[in-house]
């Protein structure tokens, strides 16, 4: 195989000037990018699923470190041609050119086990991790997410109870999953530079559904009436759903005083469950 032009010259040769409002910040340094790959697990007899894979880096990394195939979503026409270069010398490579929030079926392209990696794009980073957490059927088609944020979302995401930045991501992230910060990246490791840092967190493991766990729907929903008003007591923030909710609270040991950030996951899902199976007044 003839070897790749660098991406600077890809960028210069399609003119592919960084588009804000579609979250474009490249990674163009080939050591970064097979760092990344390398907090994802072994790449070998997996399918890899990419969002956004622009002017190809990652996804040269990904090729590089034994994927045996690697599905890339874009968005923006502009990378379509070079993207198709590429996959026209690395042959395991299968561009589609959609909107990842709005392209069906892609999952049906990907062979199991399937490894979803991306630096995505941060306007749209966490609509997508929500999607690939409510995954229908569980467990998902996916055995593990290795994914960049802005750094304060990372940390949202990987948050304990009592940690300042727990909230609804954290909950979600750890309910059935387990999530980890693996890599820092600073700002400047970016073309063109974004105002954030940016971190790598890994999601793998999903567990099988226990009988007793409430339903995402109804998780979603009472982090949002939780976290809606997270300085205040629960008591204060659920009354609105059901008016004996300290009774409910106290039923599954939570003190109606208690803050939103201070509930462990398994304590969320008691709530859910709890509030779910009587009848809202
Ligand atoms: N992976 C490349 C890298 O690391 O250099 C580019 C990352 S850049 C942060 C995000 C990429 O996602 C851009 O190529 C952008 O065009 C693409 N993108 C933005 N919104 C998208 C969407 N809704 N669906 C698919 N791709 C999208």
């Amino acid at each position: 195989m003839a070897p790749l032009p660098p991406l600077r010259e890809i960028i210069a040769n399609y003119q592919l000037s960084a588009r804000k409002s579609l979250g474009q910040n490249f990674l163009l340094d080939a050591n970064l990018n097979d760092k990344i790959v390398s907090y994802s697990g072994p790449l070998h007899g997996h399918d890899i699923l990419e969002i956004g894979p622009g002017p190809g880096g990652l996804t040269r990394s990904l090729v590089k470190a034994g994927a045996r195939r690697v599905v890339v979503v874009e968005k923006d026409d502009r990378f379509i041609a070079p993207l198709r270069e590429l996959a026209s010398s690395m042959t395991n490579i299968v561009v589609v050119h959609g909107d990842a929030l709005k392209t069906k079926g892609v999952e049906k392209r990907l062979r199991p086990p399937v490894r979803v990696i991306a630096n995505l794009p941060f306007n749209v980073a966490t609509k997508c991790l929500v999607n690939w957490l409510e995954s229908e059927p569980w467990p998902p088609f996916w055995k593990s997410l290795t994914l960049m944020f802005q750094e304060d979302v990372a940390r949202r995401i990987v948050a304990k109870p009592g940690d300042s930045a727990f909230g609804r991501l954290s909950v979600l992230s750890q309910w059935r999953t387990r999530a980890r910060l693996v890599m820092r990246v600073p700002a400047t490791a970016f073309v063109p530079q974004p105002k954030v840092n940016a971190a790598v967190v890994r999601i793998d493991h999903p567990r099988a559904l226990r009988p007793d766990d409430p339903s995402i729907v109804e998780l979603t929903q009472v982090t949002r009436w939780a976290f809606g008003q997270r300085r205040k007591m629960l008591r204060s923030s659920l009354k609105k759903v059901d008016s004996a909710i300290d009774d409910h609270l106290q039923s599954i040991g939570i003190d109606p005083c208690a803050r939103p950030e201070t509930l462990s996951t398994d304590q969320f899902c008691a709530l859910a469950r709890t509030l779910f199976r009587s009848p809202i007044k």
